[in-house]
């Protein structure tokens, strides 16, 4: 074991970064910048442990005979004016030229009710009708379901502001056919949770919000709408996406979410460590913290302890009780108790006419209550440009978690059988695909259990100084949220570390 690097890093302080998904990549740059800004003279490590960069975030460029196609394994988009950080990030990156915005023109979404796509009706966002005529038109919710989902003006609020789950509240608020049809396939689906034991506070705290601020969920939105069009014209045009902002709600880039996993590495100083994990993690002799980190680099084999000022885990929250399990076993047993779920993608290439997309739209939800083996399917060429060949289409199916878990265990050959035969049965596509692509992630996806952000919290009490964690397992696990926690971590650190440097003048 090399143990030169103990204490050779005390000045400028060194921040290691333990993950190299866009968690544990976004905080370093925030870290440096932040730390350039206050004039605290940092260096920082990443370590992965995996043989590449970006975690969940995978793209793969397939060169077939028939053309280039560019296809996702991981996450395929990103909200953008909503949660603006992850655009914020790649225009910072200077990706501006490479962000691609979604075709909204096309922006169709079909949910299976027994066995038929039916479209969702046009302006339902997120769970509330905000267009009355394509709603009271639509054949997804029946009559009955309707009138329960407008008595949600009639309901007063709950009282208390403990957590519930978001079956619960939906339940309450407007009906179980509004949680089947829609909330369960469609908010339930993004976090691949269960409805009935996800936190309403810490995936859609807007909802509770609303309810507490206009004591209805449809109030609240005809409020919001009402404001909106008055801003329209006057200073909400701060609303209109600014130049380089893609206008559509979200965005990839033309080459793929990749792309800001590069963009990210290439504009780094930090030194990065691909192939090199931590394996263990013991406070210093001399205060900081002391790595044990193994794996193999570009030079061969790596064994190395280093000393570090600041540690921040961007890692599963399983990992990281590994980590803290001496150092902080009250930290490390509330993380270990955070739930994961896995799931898998598969996309699928045709020759467009033999294409799902004569439907048109996006993608169909599969609602857990139609008991099939798919989770979702979605149009990846009709939602972006430049993902197939012109004559081209490409197909992605989502499958796992806790409502398809079965088909986890299936082998390749017989993951895509399924697979076919759903896509025949669900949008009548018969022919055979021209390749088709398998991603499985294991313990991929952070459940946020009811009561989750108590935990969230408890383990932030309980971190020694210098330790931090962030990432998809605390608060959000899209792209933006991680990059979001990440400037926030960034700027903890970074303030941590001024104090540092204050006492040893
Ligand atoms: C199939 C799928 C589709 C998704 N789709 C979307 C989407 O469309 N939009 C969206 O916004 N989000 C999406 N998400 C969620 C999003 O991709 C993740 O929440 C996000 O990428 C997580 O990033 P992270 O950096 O926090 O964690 P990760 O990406 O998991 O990165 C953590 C890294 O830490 C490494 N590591 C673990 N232990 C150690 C160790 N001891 N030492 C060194 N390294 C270690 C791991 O190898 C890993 O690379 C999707 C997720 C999945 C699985």
């Amino acid at each position: 074991m090399r143990e030169g690097a103990v204490g050779e890093a005390a000045r400028p302080l060194h921040v290691a970064v333990v993950g190299g998904g866009i968690s544990g990549l976004s905080t370093a740059w925030y870290v440096e910048k932040q730390a350039a800004a206050r004039g605290v003279p940092v260096a920082c490590s990443v370590y992965e442990s995996a043989g590449r960069w970006g975690g969940r975030i995978l793209t793969d460029i397939v060169d077939h005979e028939e053309g280039r196609f560019v296809v996702e394994g991981g996450p395929d988009s990103f909200l953008t004016t909503q949660k603006p950080w992850a655009v914020d990030l790649a225009l910072e990156l200077g990706l501006a030229e490479r962000l691609l915005g979604t075709n909204d023109a096309a922006r169709k979404v079909y949910v299976l009710s027994r066995g038929r796509p039916v479209p969702l009706p046009d302006g339902v966002f997120l769970l509330v009708p905000t267009k009355f005529k394509p709603f009271l038109l639509s054949p997804l919710i029946s009559p009955l379901g309707k009138l329960r989902m407008g008595l949600d003006v009639f309901i007063p609020a709950r009282k208390g502001d403990g957590d519930e789950t978001l079956g619960d509240f939906v339940t309450r608020r407007l009906g179980s056919e509004a949680l089947d049809k829609i909330a369960e396939p469609l908010l339930s689906g993004i976090y691949n949770a269960e409805a009935r034991r996800q936190s309403l506070l810490a995936t859609f705290p807007r909802f509770r919000e609303t309810e507490l601020a206009c004591g209805s969920l449809i109030r609240g939105m005809l409020a919001g709408k009402a404001q909106a069009r008055r801003a329209t014209g006057s200073e909400a045009r701060a609303g209109v996406p600014a130049e380089g902002r893609p206008s559509s709600m979200f965005a990839s880039f033309a080459a793929g979410t990749e792309e800001i996993v590069a963009g990210l590495t290439r504009r780094l100083e930090a030194r990065l460590r691909v192939g090199v994990g931590v394996r263990a993690l013991r406070p210093g002799a001399e205060g900081g913290y002391v790595l044990e980190v193994s794996g193999e680099d570009k030079d061969g084999p790596v064994d190395e302890l280093i000393q570090a000022d600041a540690v921040v885990l961007a890692i599963p929250a399983y990992d990281a009780a590994g980590l803290l399990a001496s150092v902080c076993p009250e930290a490390a047993g509330t993380l270990g108790a955070i739930r994961y779920v896995s799931t898998g993608t598969m996309s699928l290439a045709y020759k467009r006419d033999a294409s799902a997309e004569r439907l048109g739209g996006f993608g169909v939800l599969l609602p857990r209550s139609e008991k099939r083996p798919l989770n979702a399917v979605t149009w990846s060429s009709t939602k972006f440009d430049h993902r197939a060949p012109e004559g081209h289409s490409l197909l992605r199916v989502f499958f796992g978690g806790s409502r398809s878990p079965g088909s986890m265990q299936l082998g390749d050959g017989e993951l895509l059988d399924v697979v076919k035969k759903e896509l025949r049965s669900i949008m009548g596509v018969a022919e055979e695909p021209l390749f088709h692509r398998v991603y499985r992630w294991e313990r991929a996806n952070p459940q946020y259990d009811v009561e989750h952000l108590s935990r969230v919290e408890a383990v932030e009490r309980a971190l020694p100084s210098g330790i931090w964690v962030t990432g998809s397992p605390y608060r959000g696990v899209g792209l933006p949220d991680c990059v979001y926690q990440a400037q926030v971590t960034a700027d903890k650190v970074v303030e941590q570390l001024k104090g540092l440097q204050r006492s040893a003048l």
